[in-house]
């Protein structure tokens, strides 16, 4: 019997990075938090502990799930970088050729993709080949795989940004620096805040309406171009206000107004993560064994 290998995971996040050692979610070695700063300091902090992990246990692969936009095509000089992405200091940043010196094949992807390939090998979209992850935190982004791939065209799908119709009414600039009100523009995290203000935001404040609905259109364009078997919706939006799926569900059906029925969709259509907080994490994980699979 050959042992499970040992891959180390790095989650590059718009406010943390997780660095994990695992084998599965079953069998979670190390995992350790860093906040997400410039890309220097950041990148030595896991670096260091990616350092004490291979000289303590030697793993066998290395996976990195990161925010983008990447370049993630493989003729690319800059691949394994992130690109022009509007998280100041970060634009250009080579991200796989920082951890080439371990010698262990490195996986890539984006956070949103990992996070669908850790739900797909472990979690709630076990046997799926088309369905989406979409996260709902610092900012908004899906992983969408259609017959079993992502979505990779010229760049990596920014989903996230599409521009939808506004909830009647409401008429909030939204934040997003390109779009403003974007979907994420109107429904990340910072989003939230900015139309809040600082401290907790309570179950029943009216903002949500707003970002219940911007989550349910793009869920809408969804349905209607990818035909997912299921959409799973995670990020520490969604994992902190528990009623935000239900909501947009009711919404989405609204909005597809019976071209297609909750009949159409299967009962876990739209679900919180099977992996739960940990689908980022583990998404590293997953994208790491590919790499050693592959
Ligand atoms: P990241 O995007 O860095 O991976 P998360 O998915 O945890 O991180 O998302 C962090 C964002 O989620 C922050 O903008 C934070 O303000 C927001 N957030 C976390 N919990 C809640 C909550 N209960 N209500 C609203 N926003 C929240
Ligand atoms: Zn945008």
């Amino acid at each position: 019997m050959t042992a499970t290998p040992l891959i180390a995971g790095i989650e590059i996040g718009g406010s943390k990075c997780i660095c994990i050692l695992a084998r599965s979610p079953e069998d979670i070695v190390e995992q350790v938090r860093i906040e997400t700063r410039d890309p220097a300091a950041t990148l030595n902090e896991v670096d260091a502990a990616l350092e004490r992990w291979h000289g303590e246990h030697r793993f066998a692969a290395i996976g990195l799930a990161a925010f983008g936009p990447l370049e993630l095509n493989p003729a690319s000089p800059h691949y394994g970088a992130i690109v022009s992405t509007p998280k100041p200091g970060w634009s250009d940043t080579p991200i796989t050729s920082r951890f080439a010196r371990f010698g262990v094949p490195i996986g890539l992807d984006t956070d949103v993709v990992g996070a669908a390939r850790a739900e797909q090998r472990w979690g709630a979209a076990q046997g799926l080949a088309d369905f989406a992850y979409m996260t709902v935190g610092t900012g908004v982004g899906v992983g969408a795989l259609v017959a079993d791939r992502p979505i990779l065209g010229r760049g990596n799908a920014e989903m996230g940004h599409m521009r939808v119709s506004r909830l009647a009414g409401d008429d909030w600039p939204g934040i997003c620096r390109f779009h403003g009100d974007c979907v994420e523009g109107l429904a990340c995290g910072p989003a939230i805040t900015a139309r809040h203000g600082p401290g907790a935001v309570a179950a029943d404040w009216p903002g949500w309406a707003t970002v219940e609905h911007a989550l349910a259109m793009l869920i809408h364009n969804l349905v209607v171009t990818l035909q997912p078997q299921q959409i799973i919706i995670g990020g520490g939006v969604a994992s902190g206000q528990a009623s935000l799926i239900d909501a947009v569900r009711r919404r989405a059906l609204e909005s597809l107004a019976g071209y297609y029925t909750a009949s159409d969709l299967p009962d876990d259509f739209l679900i919180a993560p099977g992996l739960g907080t940990q689908a980022g994490p583990l998404g590293a994980i997953a994208l790491g064994l590919s790499a050693l699979e592959s």
